[in-house]
């Protein structure tokens, strides 16, 4: 084991990085990674934090909008976990609400007051959730939500969208991100499975659209035979992409006539983009949505919710189980969430901070004379080199410069400044106007590096 660093106390006044610090190296993080390579393959746990530029990094501790890394740099986060940390990290009242639950045990097999009480605060906010099923990650509520659907139709096919990713399982791991020369025709793509060793037989019944094509859906819905259409309502796992006025009402409707599940994937916008996620946002109701990440916090909860008949399949023949679903620990971490997303006024506070970065941003790309599209919600938001228009589906991703996109993250790292290689930046209600003031900074100097 390597011995931890001194860190810094995240206090106000040690927050701004030196202007004239060297610039940050990750070492240790390195030497961490090489030898967690022995036991765990790649030194990871996730195949999405394999491919981090310049390597997989270690950290010690988390604060507000900062992460501590075992080279004892301090680092601005936009990764937030992946999106869960909209709170910012350690949040006060989340870790209060979990020491108070560590008190009274870890797990019953058996319900807790503290389910109820989230599962009733999560259907006052989210306009779908007539009733929810709580699990433990966004893959598994999105089989949960597939099964719910064909359980209720009695069909089999299920139609999903090109670069939406709704989690790793066999079942659903398809055309999340397939190249121009494989995936075929716009309107008829081929289905491509997203890894090596997938049963061809599980993803059998999916079929591909693009996104953001209401005549073809409709088209498609029309003759009658579809269980479910899964979307991300708006596309933030590739890109951020907005759907087109209309799209989510069309499909909507489409659905509605062909008595298709509409199920919208909330993973990412959930608890987000607003109290009620992309549905609020956009005004449309889909039969069933997946939440996961923001819902807790950080902690390991996920959840399906939607019509109570549909929900209900779940008393009714169709299941659904997990040793860890609810777990209480987990559950206080959802209430204490909750409450503090409920009236909306944490997630609207994101959005000055998370519109002067966007602009920021784009501005500073412009300077450099670096072509960029930077779009979506403020509390969501990415970041396409390569762009001069914002994209609509994900074949418009496929002209991104990802190579320089990727050495322009190097280089904010570099200057303490973490954000994900695929484009996306999550802000969090900890991003204050000094964390983006020195964002901007770094940012200003990694896109001369880089231009
Ligand atoms: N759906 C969407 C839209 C997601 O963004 C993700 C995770 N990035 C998932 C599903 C899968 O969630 P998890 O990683 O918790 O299994």
């Amino acid at each position: 084991m390597g011995t931890a660093p001194d860190i810094a106390p995240a206090g106000i006044a040690s927050r701004v990085n030196r202007p004239d610090q060297p610039p940050a190296t990750f070492e240790e993080s390195r030497r961490r990674i090489e030898r967690a390579a022995k036991f765990m393959p790649g030194g990871v746990s996730s195949n999405f934090r394999i491919g981090m530029v310049p390597h997989p990094l270690v950290f010690e501790r988390a604060e507000g909008p900062y992460l501590f890394d075992a080279d004892g740099n301090r680092l601005v986060d936009y990764y937030l976990g992946m999106g869960p940390m909209i709170l910012g990290h350690n949040s006060a009242p989340v870790r209060r609400a979990v020491e108070q639950q560590l008190e009274r045990g870890f797990l019953y097999g058996g319900q807790s007051g503290l389910e109820e009480e989230a599962a009733e605060l999560f259907c006052a906010m989210v306009p779908c959730a007539e009733k929810l099923r709580f699990c433990s990650s966004g893959s598994e509520a999105v089989q949960a939500a597939l099964r719910i659907a064909r359980a209720a139709t009695g069909r089999r096919t299920v139609i999903k969208f090109e670069g939406h990713y709704h989690g790793w399982f066999d079942s659903i791991l398809v055309s999340v991100a397939p190249q121009a020369d494989v995936a075929g025709d716009r309107a008829h793509p081929t289905p491509i499975p997203g890894s090596t060793g997938q049963d061809p037989t599980a993803w059998g019944s999916v079929e591909v659209l693009p996104w953001n094509d209401l005549p073809l859906l409709e088209a498609r819905l029309a003759v009658g035979d579809v269980a479910a259409v899964i979307m991300e309502p708006a596309m933030c796992n590739a890109g951020a992409i907005f759907p087109k006025p209309g799209y989510l009402e069309g499909a909507r409707a489409a659905c509605t006539a062909a008595g298709t599940v509409l199920i919208f994937d909330e993973v990412i916008t959930g608890f987000r983009v607003a109290p009620g996620g992309a549905q609020q946002v956009f005004g449309v109701t889909p039969d069933l949505a997946t939440f996961a990440k923001a819902v807790a916090s950080g902690f390991p909860v996920a959840a399906v919710a939607g019509r109570a008949e549909l929900l209900d399949v779940f008393t009714r023949g169709a299941v659904h189980g997990g040793t860890y679903n609810s777990q209480p620990v987990a559950m206080a971490a959802t209430v204490a969430s909750l409450r503090a997303l409920a009236d909306g006024s944490a997630i609207a506070s994101i959005a000055p901070h998370g519109t002067r970065l966007m602009q920021g941003i784009a501005s500073a790309l412009k300077a450099a004379g670096i072509t960029a599209s930077v779009t979506g919600f403020p509390q969501i938001f990415h970041v396409a080199f390569g762009l001069s228009e914002p994209a609509q589906e994900w074949r418009d991703l496929l002209r991104m410069d990802k190579a320089r996109y990727i050495r322009f993250c190097g280089a904010l790292l570099t200057r303490r400044v973490r954000a994900l290689e695929r484009g996306a930046w999550f802000l969090s209600t900890t991003h204050d106007s000094l964390a983006i003031d020195e964002t901007l900074a770094a940012v200003a100097e990694a896109a001369r590096d880089v231009a």
